[in-house]
């Protein structure tokens, strides 16, 4: 089930997208365009244009077939420079000073960058590297045979091999780092026993905007016995059985937490069908035979969040509705009486 308290920025590689077409691009762009080297190189001059286009076509398209940017991009990037390094000593795709300094300062950036740029996809950002490393040594290895060379650097190729490796291990060991972050974020907003959202991820959810939700604490009846009788192992399975309900129950129309030991929430965006919901809910749980024949029921309280209203305040009136089903006898729903005016409201704000 979808969540807003889950991490909400773009994911590592959109941002980096973005990042890399309307900074990196137009940076490169006007480096490029400004130095004026491009006049004697056309290699240069092509290069130029196709970090403007890219940045021109990210800014110019809507964001959402976000690939067609990316694969078309380092497409064509990695088609002109195989087609310049097999292209051999031609006279227009010759190597020059300028674009020898390009290769070296650009090759383990552009490694860093393509890296992030596919870091949801580290087999492509893998293959990407390895051919563009391949190229670029390639390409720099007949630079050199063509008689270039920057200053005292003895081997060139195997310079770029080296920085190059080393910028997509840095590149990788990131992505990695930035995976595992995100999946231990996912983690922390979820209980490992039920796979419910947690107690923190309650505490953590931002107020809803429109602010119409219906909220149901849900307490399972006399549940120490279930222990008591057949074990936590066993209890632990009426758990996650019971978790299972809500969840199907729910199907995707309201969020199910886990508040704590047989304690349980739901937050229904309807609050027109939460009486029915919760009802449902208790109603399929009361029928169940749990593995091992146990059978449980629970109680729930229910209210109504008012727009503005802290949902804690909303927590309390349901769990002092659960307290009056459980006094009334257990195996039943409550609703909790309408709330009072808040008080921002009755102070004329
Ligand atoms: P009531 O109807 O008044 O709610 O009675 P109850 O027995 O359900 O309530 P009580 O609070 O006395 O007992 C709750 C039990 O839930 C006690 C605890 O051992 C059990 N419990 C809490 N968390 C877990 C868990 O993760 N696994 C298992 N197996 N039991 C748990
Ligand atoms: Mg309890
Ligand atoms: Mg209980």
């Amino acid at each position: 089930m979808p969540h807003r308290t889950h991490i909400q920025d773009p994911p590592l590689h959109d941002q980096v997208g973005r990042l890399y077409f309307r900074a990196v691009l137009p940076a490169v762009t006007l480096a490029l365009a400004f130095s004026g080297e491009w006049r004697g190189s056309p290699v240069l001059l092509v290069l130029t244009l196709i970090a403007a286009l890219g940045a021109l076509v990210h800014l110019l398209l809507p964001e959402r077939p976000r690939d067609v940017f990316r694969y078309g991009f380092v497409g064509v990037v990695l088609a002109f420079l195989l087609l310049v390094a097999l292209a051999g000593p031609q006279q227009t795709l010759r190597g020059t000073p300028a674009t020898l300094s390009v290769a070296l300062l650009f090759t383990p950036a552009t490694l860093m960058a393509w890296t992030l740029l596919f870091a949801d996809r580290p087999r492509t950002a893998l293959t990407l590297n390895a051919v563009l490393t391949t190229v670029m040594t390639l390409l720099v290895w007949r630079w050199q045979t063509q008689g270039l060379q920057p200053g005292p650097l003895l081997n060139l190729p195997l310079l770029v091999a080296v920085i190059s490796a080393t910028a997509v291990y840095y590149a990788l060991t990131f992505t990695q780092m930035n995976a595992r972050y995100h999946a231990g974020e996912r983690d922390r907003l979820r209980d490992p026993l039920t796979g419910l959202l947690n107690r923190r991820a309650l505490n953590e959810r931002p107020p809803d905007p429109d602010g119409d939700l219906a909220v149901a604490v849900l307490d399972i009846d006399h549940f120490k016995r279930v222990n008591d009788t057949h074990g936590h192992v066993a209890g632990d399975r009426v758990l996650r059985a019971v978790a299972d309900v809500m969840q199907d129950t729910l199907a995707g129309h309201g969020e199910a937490y886990r508040w704590g030991g047989e304690e349980f929430v739901l937050l229904l965006p309807d609050p027109g069908d939460a009486p029915a919901l919760v009802e449902a809910v208790r109603r399929e749980i009361a029928a169940r035979h749990f593995t091992g024949g146990q059978r449980v029921t629970l109680s729930a309280g229910l209210t109504r969040l008012s727009a503005g209203e802290d949902l804690t305040l909303a927590f309390e009136r349901a769990d002092a509705a659960l307290r009056a089903a459980k006094d009334a006898g257990r195996d039943r729903v409550v609703l909790a009486p309408p709330a009072p005016p808040l008080d921002r409201r009755a102070a004329g704000r």
